[in-house]
């Protein structure tokens, strides 16, 4: 029933629409009684009527209109069910589109924390196969349902309108009909849960190997990836099987009771008509009609199997739906009004992910305009300590503020948009050059483009390319080395003039050189901004104001380059070592 809800929500704006297909499906579907009352009142006017001969020739008009009739409703029937046809499909489709445009912002606005424990294959499945079964509930699986109940009670009305009794024989057998099918229903659900998760499971493991697909062949690993996803790729076969054969289990008893109608029609009617009980038209009426009981009985396994995939489809997407971020904007989150001057404390910070504590009372305090690096090894927790001023995460305990106003009551766009990311891990989009660094801010002119290039010192090989800043760059940066596409990315940042820009081992793969200049053209920003450095290599920190040593998510020490080479500590040894 909330399944239900949640659809007819979606449909605000098309409601009209809908509520006209589904009256229009109602009328069809009590029109094809019309043709067997029709051919009923024939039957018993001009055949088998004693004088049904003179009938013909004295009233052939009736008998002409009668025909005459039934043709004109054949006719309408299949215009208003045509009618009817594009109604549901359009209303379908605007549900389509407005779930699948909610669920879009709504991916975009989740936090990390979600991006993380949901996979893309999966959120993919939610948005493509999920999406199209909604699609499916709304043009045919109700329609569906209204049409078999409204055909089977119609017919069941007119039955007993001819003859209650034989109407109460045919009747009879349709429990039989309702404990199977509440059975089944039982029995497919969970099989429909299944096929609904081994479809995500095939479609993440196909996303992670495209994606991977470099790593797959620097390891020789094609044979492996394709033994797996056919693995996955059978699993869902099967699954998909096995819930399409559970209906055979069911399949003889509701057969033998849509035959079985057919015979209690023909016993029954038969009885009644030699004991007079009902005309022949009247036979020939329940004999025509018997499909109408036989069919919406039939229908019944599709009806359900098609609701139990919506079903589990729904759920999935009404997670989605519904979820929400706990990384939001407060409702009395403040905006500035002037530009961000970018000095950043952290104050007593703490953080964890789930009951992992990564960082320890952290206390650190960044004047804008600053240059500060943070160096320290693998896992000490520099990035997250850099994702929480943009708020990738919220700090668990402490405060992190930005020209004194905590993080969290500023509004996000205003924060991320001061803030400039350049990561290790660089994703670029499918665009070109000049559309990927002017990324977060489409308005730059090629100008402003090329000045951006040339301070990450990008400008050279940009020009080289097939079609310099008009060269498409593959997905994820295909076609681009490592340096490249890091310049790239700190063109891309640098390119919103960020009051705070975030350099996470953005230069870790470009040479000495080119980073030497990079951070010249660096300390001649003509904005201000605070910059934030995570290193691993001296080169990358020495000129920093100052430098920040993590240990296991602590400050171990901070201090110049020159203080720090004087002490015993992380950063001495890392200098000799490079030295
Ligand atoms: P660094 O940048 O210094 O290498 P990180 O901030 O990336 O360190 O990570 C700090 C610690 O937090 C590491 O132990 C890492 O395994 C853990 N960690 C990082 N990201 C996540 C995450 N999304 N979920 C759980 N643990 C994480």
């Amino acid at each position: 029933m909330f399944l239900l809800r949640w659809l007819w929500s979606n449909l605000s704006g098309y409601r009209g629409r809908y509520i006209a297909a589904m009256f229009l499906s109602v009328i069809c579907q009590s029109m094809y009684i019309i043709t067997p009352m029709m051919s009923q009142r024939i039957v018993d006017t001009f055949i088998v009527a004693e004088n049904g001969a003179e009938m013909v020739r004295t009233q052939p008009d009736l008998l002409i209109m009668m025909v005459a009739a039934m043709i004109g409703f054949t006719f309408l029937r299949t215009c208003m069910t045509y009618s009817a046809n594009m109604l549901y499909e359009s209303t379908s489709q605007a549900v389509m589109y407005r779930v699948r445009k909610k669920l879009y912002d709504n991916i975009n606005m989740q936090d990390a924390t979600f991006y993380h424990t949901h996979r893309t294959g999966d959120i993919m499945t939610r948005m493509s196969g999920d999406m199209d079964m909604v699609r499916h509930s709304v043009a045919w699986i109700i329609k569906n349902v209204l049409e078999s109940l409204v055909l089977f009670i119609v017919s069941i009305v007119y039955f007993f309108s001819m003859d209650p009794i034989t109407a109460l024989c045919l009747i009879a057998l349709t429990p039989v009909i309702f404990i199977a099918s509440f059975i089944f229903k039982r029995k497919v659900r969970p099989m429909y849960v299944n096929l609904r998760e081994k479809l995500s499971q095939m479609n993440t493991l196909a996303e992670e190997n495209i994606s991977g697909n470099r790593v797959v062949k620097a390891f020789a690993r094609e044979d492996h990836e394709i033994k797996r996803f056919d693995e996955k790729s059978r699993e869902y076969s099967a699954a998909n099987k096995a819930a399409a054969l559970k209906w055979m289990d069911f399949f003889p008893t509701i057969e033998i009771t849509a035959q079985a109608l057919s015979v209690v029609q023909l016993v029954a009617c038969g009885i009644f008509v030699v004991m007079g009980r009902i005309t022949v038209g009247e036979f020939t009426a329940f004999a025509g009609l018997i499909w109408t009981l036989a069919n919406p009985m039939r229908n019944i396994g599709t009806i359900i199997n098609d609701f139990q995939r919506f079903s589990a489809s729904a759920n999935k997407i009404i997670e989605l739906y519904y979820g929400r971020t706990k990384v939001a904007d407060r409702e009395d989150a403040v905006e500035l009004t002037e530009r961000i001057k970018g000095d950043i404390e952290f104050k007593n910070v703490s953080f964890s992910y789930g009951k992992t504590r990564v960082l320890h009372d952290i206390n650190l305090n960044i004047k804008a305009g600053e240059t500060v690096a943070i160096m320290g090894a693998t896992g000490s927790g520099k990035t997250t300590l850099v994702e929480l001023i943009s708020r990738i995460y919220d700090v668990e305990s402490g405060q992190v503020t930005v020209d004194g106003h905590d993080v969290r009551m500023m509004r996000l766009k205003q924060l991320r948009e001061s803030v400039g990311v350049a990561t290790q891990d660089v994703l670029l989009y499918s665009d070109t050059v000049e559309g990927n660094i002017a990324f977060g801010n489409v308005d730059m002119s090629k100008d402003e483009v090329t000045k951006c290039a040339d301070i990450a010192d990008a400008g050279g090989f940009i020009q080289k390319l097939s079609e310099g800043y008009e060269t498409i760059i593959g997905e994820r940066g295909v076609g681009l080395s490592g340096g490249q596409k890091q310049r790239i990315a700190l063109a891309r940042a640098v390119a919103v003039k960020p009051s705070i820009l975030i350099l996470d081992d953005t230069t870790s793969a470009v040479d000495l050189e080119t980073e030497t200049r990079i951070q010249e053209h660096l300390r001649n920003l003509d904005f201000n901004c605070t910059k934030i450095i995570i290193a691993q290599r001296i080169s990358s920190a020495k000129d920093a104001d100052k430098i920040v040593i993590l240990k296991d998510g602590t400050i171990s020490d901070i201090g110049t380059h020159e203080e720090l080479i004087r002490r015993e500590g992380y950063y001495k040894e890392v200098y000799e070592l490079q030295r």
